[in-house]
């Protein structure tokens, strides 16, 4: 869900087209999302929303108090309905707290590391540092005893500096944080990162060291990612009458995204504000009018899934990580290689590849001690 595409900062490497436009999410906007989920048949048992895709704490805290109540009681006592807020943590404050709290809301904060590499990007519209302000907020989360993880964008300035950012998150008290790799995508058009998957491979190898070395301490998603996948493999879905690995980017409706004036999307939720010469928009319509489940009998949806699906099975027919990885990230394989029809990019190698490889080597180096445990058994 996006309740603003609006954010009050102005990082150098954001994908988001419309990060000034002032435009905020009606209550009518959310109620008709969850109602025509559930009216198209979409709802489970569980449904995780993520509020991101701009500043979310730039909407007033009012707006979420009311869109959580709608929120749960369009969805019914059948569905548990998970919150998730994606911040910038600048505007957090103990009003914000206490609403996290008690709406058992999940945060996570975006910071890169210490100062001098956070500051580098993350800055205000005049080009002043955040990260003061960010650790004002990541305080307050821990004064408040809410529990937060980090995500940190990795550029040519950090790929060099794992200990540094590990260093950071312990000294900071941050007890998770995930890794996104410097992408091209959307209005970002380059990654500072291209051509240095080796440096990629080496920097995750250094953090996935030091967090081995304090397990209590900090959790790094890509590690943990990539452990479970390689020791219990990903779920098999049907999709299209194939068997497939699980991956919610290339099932329909598995991930769903909204934009603040109703307009939805499928597959990576990055999609939703980009244009492309053969598609036209990726919006399959919009909330207030229709269901969504009748976006499948569309020609734009069609020509999108059957070239995402195109896409999966190259990656089926020619990648050894398949089976872990399930066909990886559409909107990275249209903006990469200007096409969904397409099998590896370097986000791919960069961000599943590597950890994966990473995760094999450690858990190959325990397999003597397995094995003797086993034999003694
Ligand atoms: S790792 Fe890349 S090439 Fe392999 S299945 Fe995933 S997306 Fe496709």
């Amino acid at each position: 869900m996006q309740p603003t595409p609006f954010c009050n900062i102005a990082c150098d490497y954001c994908y988001l087209a419309e990060r000034d436009v002032a435009r905020f999410m009606s209550d009518d906007v959310v109620r008709a999302a969850i109602r025509n989920a559930r009216d198209s048949g979409l709802l489970g048992r569980e449904l995780n929303v993520v509020w991101h895709a701009g500043e979310p704490l730039a909407a007033p805290a009012a707006f979420y108090e009311r869109a959580f109540d709608i929120m749960a009681e369009e969805a019914g006592a059948a569905t548990a309905v998970r919150h998730s807020i994606q911040t910038n943590a600048m505007l957090i404050d103990e009003r914000w707290c206490e609403l996290f709290r008690r709406r058992n809301v999940h945060v996570g904060v975006s910071v890169d590391g210490p100062a001098e590499i956070h500051d580098r990007h993350r800055k205000t519209r005049d080009g002043r540092p955040t990260h003061a302000r960010v650790m004002h907020g990541i305080e307050q989360l821990q004064r408040a005893g809410i529990a937060f993880d980090a995500i940190a964008v990795v550029t040519d300035g950090s790929v060099e500096r794992a200990d540094a950012i590990v260093d950071f998150c312990l000294a900071a008290g941050i007890p998770a944080i995930g890794f996104n790799v410097d992408e091209q995508e959307g209005v970002r058009t380059n990654s500072s990162l291209a051509g240095a998957d080796a440096s990629v491979a080496a920097f995750f190898e250094r953090v996935f060291e030091r967090a081995a070395a304090v397990p209590d301490q900090l959790r790094v998603r890509e590690l943990h990612e990539a452990v479970g996948r390689v020791a219990a493999g990903l779920p098999v879905v049907t999709v299209a009458g194939q068997p497939t690995p699980a991956n919610p980017q290339v099932v329909p409706f598995a991930t769903t995204t909204v934009d603040c004036v109703g307009r939805f999307s499928c597959f990576s939720p990055e999609l939703i504000d980009q244009r492309h010469a053969d598609y036209g928009s990726f919006d399959f319509g919009d909330v207030l009018h229709g269901l969504m489940i009748d976006a499948l009998a569309t020609d734009r949806f069609a020509a999108v899934f059957d070239d995402i699906l195109a896409g999966n099975e190259a990656c089926r027919n020619a990648c050894p990580y398949f089976s872990v990885c399930g066909g990886g990230s559409p909107v990275n394989k249209l903006n990469e290689r200007g096409s969904f029809r397409v099998a590896e990019t370097r986000y791919c190698r960069q961000t599943i590849q590597a950890p994966i490889e990473l995760a094999m080597q450690a858990l190959e180096a325990e397999l003597p001690a397995v094995r003797a445990a086993i034999a003694i058994g």
